[in-house]
């Protein structure tokens, strides 16, 4: 009996030269072997008779070899050989280059298959560089479905299949699926599914072992989410008193908390109620009011004496967040800091990292906002009651994964991609979620347009005319400084032209990644200052603010009404979805502007669909068609990887979904599941804790 778990350069037919080539198509061990599933099957199963070969022809064949012979041709020389076959029809001739030892492999009057291509050569047909096989029991190159790897160089189809093949005959793999699951959902065994996948006798049966081996996937990604799920819920985290009065908080606003809104506050005050961490995901489009819920949470927090950490991919948005919530809570007595890699502040006034840090590990901090930085290890809160990562999506899973070393804390992510429901169960699968599935009232739809460029000129009017009925407009460049490539527009040059040339009489500002904080800091401020209460002289607050991509996500000016990009086609849907998403914040009436440097951009399907659509679920399907789920959802550097398994299935994920729960409520350890619970320890999921 084999070990699966075996390194592949101590099997016979491996050897170390040969190792090192798998292992580049990421086999390591003999289980990674049996489960290196083709990429396809080429369909040999039916012969052809010798005399009804036609050029062009992909065929199979079954002959007699009545003579082999090979020789170095004059002329290019190379080495042809060459094999006369006959079956009861005709006979062809079968050519080979440069393999002289085929001479050696070939005998004549044995019978071979040989498959390969039908070509014309001197007015004859022939066989070109066919592939050979003798005749046996079972066939494994020729004469049937035969498997099609992805290959890596120096190893040949032939030469991967003999190994799998050889090692799917010795092994035997035992059922790890409970009876039960095997019978109601009329599943084949794994063993016989995985050796069918390499080496089925018919696509009937290729398919219920692609089925079964589907199910696996999906089965063991809601085992691995569930049980994570679980352990969170017998983990022990801070009781948290929820009868402290937030209705006064929520009067004090200058709008009412939307359903939406209140339905994802109530969630998440009764996850504080539990003994557990939670661990939940607020979803909700742009603009749809995320923050004032993450703020609500951590004023409960506060009241009870413990701490919150508020994470923000940009320093930018942990700026703007610090600054609201000091707004937010200015009548209430507990202390706010802001901590990123560059800035230091400690209630409102500017402090020094030291003292900063030394607020977070006394406890005398309670809500603490900033980037990644919070997460260097020097840094040890006091007493840290719940985390909130804002824009979950924009931090790595590295960064995330720092998390686990607060894994008594509640935790909350918010993002603005949507999830379809299958996603939601498999990759966040044991994360509670909740969702704004609307925007605050009174918000217009943003008319979106791509302008061309002869009609740049009447934009600029309306611009003109915007900022003199009091609103402001933002102007987003693919580029901070020029560079060689021609006709892209720079933050630099259009921030230069714009203040000088096209709006003198407008104030205008520049932000960017390479700027100092201080500045970046300044010109936020600036930019923020106008539609508030708090405008100074002229100098003190921007019309119009020219900027790279730092201002993607979060930022919040509602009273910014037009939002201008410049090279929109080089910009991402999703991206562009959240650029138009700093207007339309407020009851202003908000456009989208979308200028190109590219004639054809008219035709441009992410363009459109912007233009066509407001709604960012919409938007999120149309990226998956653009672009697939991978790249859009990250799951490989999840640790997901469906090689089989389609995510559309919604029906088969919630049975899966069913038999994981039941499976783990008997035995959350899997105790009596040896064989399942190697396979989970095997494949650890990388995850937001
Ligand atoms: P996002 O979900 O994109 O993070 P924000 O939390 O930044 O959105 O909210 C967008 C804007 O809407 C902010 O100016 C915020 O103050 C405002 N807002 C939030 N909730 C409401 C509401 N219920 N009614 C009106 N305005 C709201
Ligand atoms: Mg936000």
């Amino acid at each position: 009996m084999f070990d699966l778990t075996i390194p592949i350069e101590q099997l016979y037919l491996v050897g170390p030269a040969r190792a090192k080539l798998l292992k580049n198509l990421g086999i390591k061990t003999l289980e990674d072997l049996l489960f290196y599933f083709p990429r396809a099957h080429n369909d040999l199963s039916k012969f052809t008779l010798i005399a009804d070969l036609k050029l062009g022809d992909n065929a199979n064949v079954k002959a007699k070899i009545l003579e082999v012979k090979s020789f170095r041709t004059k002329i290019r020389r190379f080495t042809l050989t060459q094999a006369l076959i006959e079956d009861d029809t005709a006979s062809i001739l079968c050519v080979w280059f440069n393999q002289p030892f085929l001479t050696r492999v070939l005998k004549k009057n044995e019978y071979f298959i040989f498959s390969g291509k039908v070509t014309i050569s001197k007015n004859r047909l022939q066989l070109q560089n066919p592939v050979y096989e003798q005749e046996r029991d079972e066939q494994i190159h020729t004469s049937r479905l035969v498997p099609l790897y992805s290959l890596t160089a120096n190893l040949t189809q032939k030469q991967l299949r003999y190994i799998i093949k050889t090692y799917l005959d010795k092994v035997t793999i035992p059922e790890y699926l409970p009876k039960d699951i095997l019978q109601k959902e009329k599943l084949l065994n794994e063993n016989y599914a995985v050796k069918t996948f390499h080496f089925p006798k018919d696509y009937s049966a290729l398919n219920q072992a692609q089925n079964r081996l589907a199910f696996d996937e999906i089965f063991q990604t809601q085992v691995r989410v569930l049980q994570y799920k679980k352990t969170r819920e017998q983990k022990n985290s801070f009781k948290i008193n929820v009868d402290v009065d937030l209705a006064d908080k929520i009067k004090s606003l200058s709008f009412e908390l939307t359903a939406g809104q209140k339905q994802a506050l109530a969630e998440i005050i009764n996850d504080f109620k539990k003994p557990f961490p939670a661990n939940r995901l607020l979803e909700g489009d742009v603009g749809s009011g995320k923050t004032i819920i993450a703020a609500l949470a951590a004023y409960l927090m506060a009241q009870n004496g413990l701490q919150t950490a508020i994470l923000s991919p940009t320093e930018v948005l942990a700026n703007q967040h610090y600054f609201n919530f000091l707004k937010l809570f200015a009548r209430d007595n507990f202390d706010i800091a802001l901590l990123t890699s560059s800035q230091a502040h400690f209630n409102g006034n500017p402090a020094t990292r030291a003292t900063v840090i030394s607020q977070i590990t006394s406890g005398k901090a309670k809500i603490i906002l900033g980037t990644h930085a919070l997460l260097e290890k020097e840094i040890k809160f006091a007493q840290l009651g719940l985390v909130i990562i804002d824009e979950q999506h924009r931090f790595g899973v590295q960064q995330r994964s720092i998390l686990k070393q607060i894994s008594n804390a509640h935790l909350l992510t918010m993002s603005a991609t949507p999830i379809p429901r299958t996603l939601a169960l498999t990759l966040y699968g044991d994360l509670d979620l909740s969702q704004l599935k609307e925007l605050p009232a009174g918000r217009q739809k943003i008319l979106t347009k791509i302008v061309a460029e002869e009609n740049r000129t009447k934009a600029y009017e309306f611009i003109a005319k915007q900022i003199e009925s009091g609103r402001q407009i933002f102007v987003i460049c693919p580029l901070i400084d020029d560079s060689d490539k021609l006709g892209v527009k720079s933050a630099t040059a259009e921030f230069k032209k714009l203040a000088n040339e096209i709006f003198p009489q407008f104030e205008v500002g520049l932000l960017h990644g390479k700027l100092k904080t201080a500045e970046k800091e300044k010109t936020m401020q600036q930019f923020s200052a106008k539609g508030g209460s708090a405008s100074g002289g002229k100098d003190s607050y921007i019309d119009i603010l020219v900027s790279t991509s730092v201002i993607e996500v979060g930022v919040d000016v509602p009273n910014a009404s037009v939002m201008m990009i410049e090279g929109a086609q080089r910009f991402g849907l999703a991206q562009l979805h959240q650029f138009r998403g700093r207007v339309g914040r407020s009851d202003h009436k908000s456009y989208c502007f979308l200028f190109s440097d590219d004639p054809n951009s008219i035709n441009n399907p992410r363009l459109q669909a912007l233009v066509e659509s407001n709604n960012g679920f919409d938007l999120a399907e149309k990226d998956l068609q653009i672009r697939g789920a991978g790249d859009l959802y990250g799951t490989k550097q999840s640790g997901y990887d469906f090689k089989i398994a389609s995510l559309n299935n919604l029906d088969l994920v919630e049975r899966s979904r069913n038999y994981a729960e039941k499976l783990l409520d008997q035995d959350i350890n899997l105790n009596n599941y040896p064989l399942l619970k190697q396979k989970m320890d095997s494949q650890p999921l990388v995850h937001l804790e």
